[in-house]
């Protein structure tokens, strides 16, 4: 079993997935692996698992990703399996947020038992607002990620649910009920 919150760079997954960590003692954190740099005040295997390229391509090699995308230009991304494998030995839910590509890899892959939630931003502008106010992109890689945004949003529909961020508190509960009724379903106490 596992969630799958995904979205655009800049569309506030990251914060809704934070919320949804405080909100749920069920869940866990599921740590990517990735090859970009690490950014003042990221940990690594908290925030990622930060490697080099060589390290990362010798782990596609011998198979250890449940999924791994070039998200962007150079820049790789991906789930390993072991990470998946020490949350359930904690008996937990994995989280997993990832970008679009990756996350329909995975839901191919659990089908049954997997929730993917969307986060819509509410435009194009107001993406490219809020990843100028991070500020943590050059021009060009800000560029590249805003051009990528349009053709994400375009695959909205692979998946199980999606909520517009127009207002990220409102996006938030809506994205805690949704977890809390597949929690149910599934057998797991609210
Ligand atoms: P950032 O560099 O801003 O931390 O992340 C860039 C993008 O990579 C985000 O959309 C993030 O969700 C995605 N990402 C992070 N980890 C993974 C992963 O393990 N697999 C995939 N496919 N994408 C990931």
């Amino acid at each position: 079993m596992l969630i799958i919150i995904t979205a655009p760079s800049g569309a506030g997954k990251t914060s809704i997935t934070r919320y949804l960590l405080q909100h749920f003692s069920q869940l866990a954190f599921s740590v990517s692996a990735a090859t970009r740099a690490q950014r003042p005040g990221e940990v690594h295997g908290v925030d990622y698992y930060f490697m080099t390229l060589e390290e990362f391509q010798h782990k596609i090699q011998n198979q250890e990703f449940a999924e791994w995308e070039m998200v962007y230009e150079g820049r790789y991304y991906g789930t390993l399996k072991s990470e998946l494998k020490r949350i359930r030995a904690l008996n937990k839910i994995p989280i997993l947020d990832i970008d679009v590509k990756g996350a329909i890899h995975v839901q191919e892959q659990y089908p049954e038992q997997s929730l993917s939630i969307f986060v819509q931003p509410p435009s194009i502008e107001e993406l490219k607002r809020r990843l100028e106010y991070r500020a943590t992109e050059s021009a060009e890689a800000l560029q590249d990620r805003l051009n990528k945004a349009a053709y994400e949003i375009s695959f909205r529909h692979h998946f199980n649910k999606i909520i517009m961020n127009d207002n990220l508190q409102k996006a938030c509960e809506e994205a805690r009920h949704v977890i809390s009724e597949f929690l149910q379903r599934q057998g797991f106490r609210p």
